[in-house]
């Protein structure tokens, strides 16, 4: 018998680099997903395998999966393979198993290609083995794959997103209690959608700055006495920036309050059904991620604004920064010219042709 799931990628609608200081995101799942089919092995040995060009199949025995996180391999072997190696330590039996993986959400383009990989396959494996895991196990052991095993420190915002998403709604993630709402966000009733450009901007350096980025605002949050920057309030936002001496400490605070205040009232609009008056709010994110937390490039900064030029109602970068995908807020009859523009621009500009597509909030982890 074999199972098969289908796990989203997603973009964050809202509230950048919020998961890791306790704070709020308001991402959606995107069409765009991963589909795994695991099944029992006929013999002794664990086979995974991708669609991905130009990766091989892996085998290994229960010992090489018990030493999975020191040992060599393939990168992409980890994102399969580390459910596995997760529910192991857990003390769950794992026996045999084929996994194959088979994604169509680009990687490394910010949309999450890595967590529609862990949660397609811990979802399939509960499933097959009747692990009867909670919701909230379901996202630990997803989440610990990829820093555990992969050793990507990501804060949880696109496993939860992954798992949890539900069709023309948002979800809520509140990282100070790890706890998620789902919000409605009927964007085609307003004639509108989410046109998604992915500069295909990939920076190496991205790594060393997001643990800067973590780094600074840990600093932040210990300087003013606080177990997370999360747990700061807008009212009191002016009496702690004016305690850190430190300026680039200072700028980190003020994007992650606002951040978090700007999802807030996103939401509050999605529920009321005002779809379109969130469009300010996302190209305010985006300025607070250029000018304050600095991790955009001339790339992103460059699509924001033809893509308001354009007509959008609003734009920002999407994902952890230094390249990846812009999204923006369009009536539906404007996301292709919006696009085209955007790849005029670029053209100008001497950058490469982005790639582009329209999503609506979709489906979470699902049985295929
Ligand atoms: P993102 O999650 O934003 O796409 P990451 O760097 O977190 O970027 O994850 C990308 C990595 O996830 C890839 O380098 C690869 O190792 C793994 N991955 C993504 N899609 C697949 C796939 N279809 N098969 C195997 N591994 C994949
Ligand atoms: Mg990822």
């Amino acid at each position: 018998m074999t199972v098969r799931w289908r796990a989203p990628g997603r973009v964050n609608l809202i509230g950048e680099h919020t998961d890791y200081n306790g704070g709020l995101a308001l991402p959606f799942a995107i069409e765009h997903g991963c589909t795994a089919e695991v099944g029992l092995a006929p013999g002794r040995d664990l086979h995974v395998a991708t669609s991905a060009q130009e990766a091989d199949d892996v085998r290994l025995t229960a010992a090489d999966l018990a030493a999975l996180p020191g040992s060599d391999g393939p990168v992409w072997a980890r994102y399969v393979l580390g459910p596995l190696w997760v529910l192991r330590e857990r003390g769950y039996d794992v026996p045999p198993l084929e996994v194959r993986v088979d994604s169509d959400v680009p990687s490394g383009s910010g949309l999450s290609s890595s967590a529609a990989v862990v949660c397609s396959v811990t979802s399939a494996v509960d499933d097959l083995l009747e692990l009867g895991l909670s919701p909230d196990d379901l996202l630990a052991v997803a989440r610990a794959a990829e820093n555990d095993v992969v050793g990507a420190p990501t804060g949880g915002l696109d496993q939860m997103a992954s798992l949890r998403c539900r069709v023309g709604e948002v979800l809520l993630c509140d990282f100070a209690t790890t706890t998620t709402e789902n919000v409605p966000a009927d964007l085609a009733a307003d004639g509108l959608t989410v046109l998604v450009v992915d500069t295909l901007v990939r920076h190496s350096h991205a790594d060393g700055e997001y643990a800067a980025r973590r780094r600074g605002c840990e600093a932040a949050a210990a300087v003013l006495g606080l177990p997370a920057l999360g747990a700061l309030r807008t009212d009191d936002l002016a009496a702690a920036l004016a305690r850190l001496e430190d300026d680039e400490q200072a700028r980190y605070v003020r994007h992650v309050v606002s951040e978090d205040d700007r999802v807030r009232r996103t939401a509050e609009l999605l529920r009321a059904g005002r779809t379109a008056g969130i469009g300010s709010l996302l190209t305010a994110s985006h300025a607070s991620l250029r000018d304050d937390f600095r991790v955009t490039v001339p790339e992103l900064d460059l699509a924001v604004e033809t893509l308001l030029a354009a007509g959008a109602l609003g734009a920002r970068m999407t994902g952890g920064g230094f390249g990846g995908s812009v999204i923006a807020l369009v009536e539906e009859g404007r996301a292709t010219d919006a696009a085209a523009a955007t790849a005029e621009a670029f053209g100008r500009a001497g950058y490469r042709s982005p790639a582009w597509f329209t999503t609506l909030p979709s489906a979470g982890a699902r049985r295929a």
